[in-house]
């Protein structure tokens, strides 16, 4: 007879990279590498849209766009997931124009956000590493670094996909998480 159990969820637990399209995951938000107009553009934004159906830019276009950094919210409309994050990451120009700490509040920011609605699973692409041209391996150190950081704080997220369209991001998540082990370990 069990008469105490105890889980312990460690913060890797609840970290999954996994690859795929994100448009097709079932989960309560995925998060859009949108740009500030929040109206629409290529990429990851541009597939978000397209399975989400025009009601997404109908809400999109009550929001009056987003600075770079913060997030918005919305409904997830045809997707599965419920919820779409919207959040603007850093356009590359050499990492001398506050980058890095741009695409942390990205990260942050959005989680933060899910955290307020209760959303307890949530996905990310690898913000600003497509069109914005952000190096893969800073961005995803980034990423991995500022929910690392949520998660050991907060309770109420059980799992964050991170997202990767090829098998060149997966490993750069890998190369990350790794890296961080060792670190905590220590
Ligand atoms: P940004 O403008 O922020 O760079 P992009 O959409 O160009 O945004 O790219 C962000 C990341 O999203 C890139 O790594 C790209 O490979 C990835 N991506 C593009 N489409 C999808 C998708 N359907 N699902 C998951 N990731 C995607």
């Amino acid at each position: 007879m069990i008469i105490k159990k105890l889980k312990v969820v460690t913060v890797l637990d609840r970290i999954e990279v996994i690859q795929g399209d994100i448009t097709t995951l079932t989960v309560d938000a995925i998060t859009n590498a949108a740009n500030s107009s929040l109206l629409g553009g290529g990429g990851v934004d541009g597939a978000i849209h397209k399975a989400a159906g025009p009601s997404l830019l109908e809400e999109c276009r009550k929001l009056n766009g987003c600075h770079t950094g913060e997030a918005k919210i919305t409904a997830g409309y045809k997707l599965p997931a419920k919820w779409v994050i919207h959040t603007v990451g850093p356009v590359w120009q050499g990492g001398n124009h506050n980058e890095d700490e741009l695409l942390a509040r990205c990260y942050r920011n959005s989680l933060t956000l899910a955290e307020e609605r209760g959303i307890t699973t949530i996905a990310f692409p690898a913000i600003s590493t497509g069109i914005y041209r952000f190096p893969l391996g800073r961005a995803t150190k980034i990423a991995v670094t500022e929910t690392w950081n949520f998660l050991r704080k907060n309770n109420t997220i059980d799992k964050v996909f991170f997202v990767c369209f090829g098998d060149s991001i997966c490993q750069s998540y890998w190369t990350v998480i790794r890296e961080i082990l060792g670190e905590e370990e220590k």
